[in-house]
């Protein structure tokens, strides 16, 4: 996959310790009218588990809604038995892996709900964000004292 842009960027969020990020493609899918979403989706040990330039994001959902990140999870957490066996053919081990394993749980993330007043979808939170003044953190920088904060608002401590 090409690397994006930051301004191309639409959202970086930890799914239970799962890393998804979208980039907006500035296209429209190869075979419909939905615009395309870039995404990779990261497993918590570093392993990108899936990649594509090809989401088609629902022409009733903003490119950077909630509603499109849980419309892709959905497509990410399928596993045997929600579709024709056809469809992982050509899955990986690791990414077979994830469909035993953890898919089922994330599969919550994924799930629209209509009465969401009484049960609300659970909320993403963006992937390592500062907390005092929102700017990024990058991995490497968890093992430090306040693994919350960026390095500069940490400094003025
Ligand atoms: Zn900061």
């Amino acid at each position: 996959m090409k690397e994006y842009a930051e301004c191309n960027e639409l959202r970086d969020v930890n799914v239970d310790g799962y890393r998804l990020q979208t980039w907006d493609t500035g296209r429209s899918v190869a075979h419909g009218p939905q615009h395309a979403i870039a995404y990779r989706f990261t497993a918590p040990d570093g392993v990108v588990l899936f990649e594509s330039e090809n989401f088609g994001c629902s022409p009733r959902d903003c490119i950077d809604s909630d509603a499109c990140l849980r419309g892709l999870i959905g497509f990410l957490t399928c596993r045997p038995g929600d579709v024709e066996p056809a469809y992982f053919q050509d899955y990986t081990e690791a990414q077979l892996a994830f469909c035993d394993g953890d898919a089922e749980q994330l599969q919550t993330w994924g799930m629209e709900r209509q009465d969401s007043a009484e049960c609300p979808p659970p909320k993403f939170i963006e992937w390592a964000k500062c907390n005092q003044c929102g700017g990024k953190l990058t991995r490497d920088r968890f093992d430090r004292s306040h693994p919350d904060l960026c390095q500069a608002c940490e400094l003025r401590l």
